[in-house]
């Protein structure tokens, strides 16, 4: 663990580095090619304002991953997830700051949703332009994090990501574009607020359950029931459904077309599947917009699970924390997906 920097009574904010773009480097700071996760966390944040910084916050920093987020794992989803609760015990530290690759901020963001808990502030961030980027976003939008986190007003709001001045809650976010610098949306309702003039501004609230009302606890997984997502398209077969119950997933998660939907021979393979005992649940490939039970699947009858407003990503990680909770009932596990 490094200080960053002490500034008496503000809030400590233990900054968790992980990777990402945001520590990425490359040799040119004009092309786009770049390693990720190159750079440590005390080089990043020499880019901030020192002065600007000490208004707000007392910094402590530690590099506990040093990876782009394709490549995490679940292991590294509770290795995370363990550290954040442990800091947040600490009566020293009032809120975590988390730096992050952006391919997989929302799948950490939605784990830590479901599995820290405490009130305090826990918020994600990352860049998409690397850390010698002329132009580099990183910097303000750690910074943006730092105050976030500092701020009394982001207490019980469960795990926030900032992004481009934007607040969004973990359990509705969702990467928009693979290019641009104002990367995450929400994938329904809206921002949760704006950053302006170093100060949050919040709109609304995340009424799911979350953090210190989530049921799950990971404090002695060490790893978690293997769920596929599967992808839906005009002419999809039922090969990848097979191979995936042939591989051990104890669930699948159907990204299907429209309204959750698939053709009869993927039906016939979910249904085979759900009753041999592998959880199946329907989301759409459509990122925005929720896919809600009673449409054209007759969800009861096959056992069948519906994603209601979760990505296909987010219902993946509810139906492995749901599983490794040891909920098999699949009217229990629709339960979690309405509720979280
Ligand atoms: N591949 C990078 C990562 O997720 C992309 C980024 O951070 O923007 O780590």
């Amino acid at each position: 663990m490094a200080s960053f920097l002490s500034a008496g009574d503000k809030p400590v904010v233990y900054i968790l580095a992980t990777g990402g773009t945001i520590a990425g480097a490359s040799s040119s700071s004009t092309a786009s090619s770049y390693d990720a996760g190159k750079v440590l966390i005390e080089t990043i944040l020499q880019a901030l304002p020192k002065d600007e910084v000490a208004k707000y916050a007392t910094l402590k920093s530690e590099q506990v991953l040093q990876k782009g987020s394709q490549n995490l794992t679940p292991s590294d989803w509770l290795k995370i997830s363990k550290r954040v609760n442990e800091l947040l015990k600490d009566k020293n530290i009032d809120a975590i700051v988390i730096t992050h690759g952006t391919d997989t901020i929302e799948e950490s963001a939605m784990f830590l949703q479901l599995t820290t808990k405490s009130d305090k502030p826990v918020v994600l961030v990352g860049a998409m332009r690397p850390s010698t980027s002329l132009s580099a976003d990183g910097p303000k939008n750690l910074f943006d994090a730092i105050v976030l986190a500092s701020s009394p007003l982001s207490k019980g709001k469960g795990v926030l990501l900032t992004f481009n001045g934007n607040i969004l809650s973990a359990s509705d976010v969702t990467k928009s574009s693979p290019v641009h610098i104002d990367a995450f949306k929400p994938a329904n309702i809206g921002y949760l607020g704006y950053m302006w003039n170093n100060t949050p501004y919040f709109l609304r609230d995340n009424l799911q359950r979350h953090t210190t009302q989530s049921q799950f606890d990971i404090s002695n997984t060490s790893s978690l029931p293997q769920v596929e997502i599967l992808y839906g398209y005009a002419g999809s077969s039922a090969k990848a459904v097979e191979d995936a119950v042939k591989n051990g997933a104890k669930g699948i998660v159907y990204a299907g077309v429209g309204n959750g939907n698939f053709n009869d021979e993927v039906q016939k393979a979910l249904i085979k599947a759900s009753q041999s005992g592998v959880k199946v649940v329907r989301t759409s490939r459509i990122i925005y917009g929720p896919t809600p039970q009673w449409g054209e699947v007759d969800d009861e009858k096959y056992g069948f699970i519906t994603s209601w407003w979760h990505t296909p990503q987010a219902t993946r990680i509810i139906l492995m924390l749901g599983l490794n909770a040891g909920i098999t009932d699949s009217k229990e596990l629709q339960k979690l997906m309405l509720s979280y």
